[in-house]
């Protein structure tokens, strides 16, 4: 359905020169698939979103859906962002209605209440949206972005604004969507609570990079990658009380400054001179599941390192 092939993109700047933002993704995501991509600021999870909007095109590689090239925006492509994007002098149902209008479809708010009736807004069809809470306009959102029937829903965050009740709504509405509509659902998020609670698979990305993908209950069950495996580690616990809590040390490296080899050696516990001197390519661990460490070259990571950082 989606497919991303060996993506880079640049941009240029103002001190002269380059910053490489994403380098060689490459991601499928199949029919009726519910993906995260899982990443912390500044791994270009945004970038990503751009390209998969038609915003921006890919310095080298190429996207695909249904084996289209991407680009240019499209309502094959249903975006979902943070930021609710309503027309405040627009009621719920003409804003959700407003895309099949402009695609001059004349059963435009019949669509449009098909969509305002899933994500249960029926009542509040004709409330404008400050009259609406925060969890109801990003349902408001999806409705816009499904009434133009995309072949696939792209989700920047979008429950990253809302309390936990009705995040808790908003995952499982696009649960429940998935299996109506068969619509596949791309999901970017820097939660790990979510990713838990809704995908089927995950993408963890690193400076631009994936850096690990596999099903979800792999990758939480047996992580693979060092910084997986950190973040995973820096959820608290229950019972962790009075404990400190773990952190993965260091930053993210700045751009212009990026380490030769493998971009999370300076923050690694396991970082050797190989990781200093060259950057990894993906192992497979498993079936589906691949990591980008030199550790796993050698099925090393899956036993002594996995049990070493398994604490
Ligand atoms: Fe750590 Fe080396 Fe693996 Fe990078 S390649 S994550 S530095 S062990």
């Amino acid at each position: 359905m989606l497919r991303i092939d060996k993506v880079t993109k640049e941009f240029p700047q103002s001190s002269g020169g380059r910053k490489r933002v994403l380098e060689d993704i490459s991601l499928k995501i199949e029919d009726n698939e519910f993906v995260c991509i899982l990443g912390k600021s500044g791994c270009g999870k945004s970038t990503l979103l751009n390209l998969l909007a038609g915003y921006t095109v890919p310095d080298y590689g190429a996207l695909y859906l249904d084996r289209n090239m991407i680009h240019g925006p499209s309502a094959d492509r249903g975006i979902v962002f943070q930021e609710y994007a309503l027309y405040p002098w627009y009621t719920v149902l003409q804003n959700v209605a407003f895309g099949p209008s402009v695609r001059k479809d004349p059963n435009a708010e019949e669509i449009a209440m098909k969509y305002i009736k899933m994500i249960g807004l029926e009542k509040y069809k004709d409330y404008y949206p400050d009259s609406l809470s925060g969890g109801m306009r990003q349902r408001a959102m999806i409705a816009i972005a499904l009434a133009c029937k995309p072949e696939i829903l792209i989700a920047d965050e979008p429950t990253t604004a809302l309390d936990v009740t009705i995040q808790a709504q908003i995952l499982d509405l696009m649960n429940q969507l998935k299996k109506e509509t068969g619509t596949s659902i791309l999901f970017i998020t820097h939660d790990l609570g979510v990713v838990a609670e809704v995908c089927d698979d995950v993408a963890v990305m690193y400076c631009g990079r994936v850096v690990e993908r596999g099903d979800v209950k792999t990758i939480f069950a047996n992580p693979s990658h060092p910084y997986t495996k950190g973040l995973l580690g820096s959820i608290p616990r229950l019972g962790d009380a009075g404990k400190e809590l773990k952190s993965i040390p260091g930053n993210v490296p700045n751009p212009k400054y990026m380490p030769k080899g493998c971009k999370f050696e300076p923050r690694c516990p396991y970082a050797s001179e190989k990781c200093r001197e060259e950057e990894p390519g993906f192992f497979q661990i498993e079936e589906g599941h691949i990591s980008r460490c030199w550790l796993c070259e050698s099925g090393q990571l899956k036993t002594d390192h996995v049990e070493k950082a398994g604490d």
